[in-house]
């Protein structure tokens, strides 16, 4: 999404960009974004178009300017016929404005500032053997020396992603809801509960792993309050010249016509996956970021959710970018760095190996996207989506971002609620593992295939 220079200085983070997913709808210069992978409730989040800004940057919430001097350090590091296969089939296949990215025979010529008609030339190697390494703080598998069979992921650096807040902050990422007097569902404890059972079956096959949140507050500083003024102006400059402060009903439609809504989900979404970015990209510098999600079908009220039979998995790569998406200078940018540092490379075949054994594990069928108006099916498994998220743009090396189960499902619903034991137990009349295992063993299953193979 845009945003203009004025807005922008109400961002304090050093990296760019934004989880939410993209314009699905414009009309009369109002832009509405939706917001989540898989939504429990119409979360719909309006972006700022900047007009006539001066020489204006196009940058997206929170985002910051572009450092494309930094892709000085790619030059000659891609053939010509790998950077086009990587945006006509990965990264830009909803197609891209032709001013965007030129490719030519020898240089791809990338706008780096519409208004002021500047370029970045990008320069190919030759051939394969002419390319020069690729510069990056990450490892690729195949330059991992050979381990002991029993330590497949001996010396890989790991950070696990919890997806969400959960604890007190579940209701306001409305990742929160309650059948009768059960317990309640939250996405983000469930997510931090397997973290915290994959680690240290991780370590014990010798992974290096951190946590990018291992506790349910947030990593960002900030909080709604620090945002009603940017909420607000967000608002205006979308057409709602006198937005309500508050919510006045949880079901209201137009609650995310608020300053309080758009307040919250810029403090939660927004600046906290920006906040966890700094921290994978100075301070854990990961080899690999795997990204823990549950998914949900729309549930309605949350205090008297709808219960589905729908239940799935599927796995999320970087890429398949809007066309919009790829007008906004920092996205552009950051995809393009991403594709020059070949993370979809390592990317691929390992979230294709994690699927194949979650799917094993867990018996669920790949979810099917009901359009492909954001993503685009990937690798073998079935499994693999590309999707521009946010936390898959702006973490600086590969990254996995998995998203099995749907919450209120009957089965999983069930599963959640029988919580975490040994062995096996009957849950719905299935013999199985608590979810969290399930979920954990799965993941496992795939590392320990992806590395026992792609290591030297
Ligand atoms: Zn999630």
């Amino acid at each position: 999404m845009k945003i203009n220079d004025e807005i922008q200085i109400a961002n304090d983070e050093s990296m760019t960009n934004d989880e939410a997913r993209n314009v699905t709808f414009r009309h009369s210069g109002f832009v509405i974004l939706s917001s989540f992978v898989i939504r429990a409730s119409s979360f719909l989040l309006l972006a700022v178009f900047p007009r006539a800004v001066q020489a204006a940057d196009n940058i997206s919430i929170l985002g910051s300017k572009p450092k494309w001097s930094v892709l000085e350090h790619y030059q000659d590091t891609i053939t010509h016929d790998e950077f086009a296969h990587l945006i006509n089939d990965v990264y830009c296949t909803h197609g891209l404005a032709p001013d965007l990215i030129e490719i030519n025979e020898k240089t791809a010529r990338i706008l780096t500032n519409r208004e002021s008609q500047k370029f970045f030339t990008l320069r190919f190697a030759e051939n394969d053997t002419l390319c020069k390494p690729v510069p990056r703080l990450w490892r690729v598998a195949n330059s991992l020396p050979r381990a002991n069979p029993k330590k497949p992921l001996s010396g890989l650096r790991i950070a696990l992603d919890p997806g969400h807040l959960g604890g007190k902050w579940a209701k306001m990422e409305e990742r929160w809801f309650r059948v009768g007097n059960s317990p309640p569902v939250r996405e983000g404890d469930l997510t931090l509960k397997v973290a915290r059972i994959l680690a240290p079956q991780l370590r014990r096959l010798g992974a290096k792993v951190s946590f990018v949140r291992n506790s349910s507050e947030p990593i960002t500083p900030k909080r709604p309050d620090d945002f009603k003024d940017l909420a607000r102006r967000i608002l205006i400059k979308n057409g709602v010249p006198q937005p309500r402060p508050d919510v006045l009903d949880p079901n209201d439609s137009d609650k995310e016509k608020t300053i309080r809504w758009q307040s919250e989900i810029l403090f939660y979404r927004y600046s906290e996956i920006r906040r966890r970015a700094v921290l994978v990209n100075t301070k854990l510098h990961p080899d690999l970021v795997l990204c823990l999600h549950f998914n949900a079908e729309p549930w309605g009220d949350p205090n008297s959710p709808t219960l589905t039979d729908a239940n799935h998995l599927h796995l999320l790569l970087n890429g398949s970018y809007l066309q919009d998406e790829l007008e906004l200078d920092d996205e552009r940018f950051e995809m393009v760095r991403r594709l020059l540092s070949r993370a979809y490379d390592q990317e691929l075949p390992l979230a294709d190996a994690i699927a194949t054994a979650m799917a094993k594990e867990t018996q669920l069928p790949p979810y099917q996207y009901p359009t492909t108006n954001s993503t685009t099916k990937v690798g073998s498994s079935g499994y693999v989506y590309a999707r521009n998220l946010l936390a898959t743009r702006l973490y600086r090396c590969p990254v996995v971002y998995c998203e099995p189960y749907v919450m209120n499902s009957n089965d999983v619903f069930a599963q959640i609620q029988a919580g975490d034991y040994d062995g096996t137990r009957s849950v719905n009349g299935r013999e199985r593992k608590s979810i969290f295992r399930e979920y954990a063993d799965g993941v496992l299953d795939g590392l320990i295939e992806h590395y026992s193979k792609a290591r030297k």
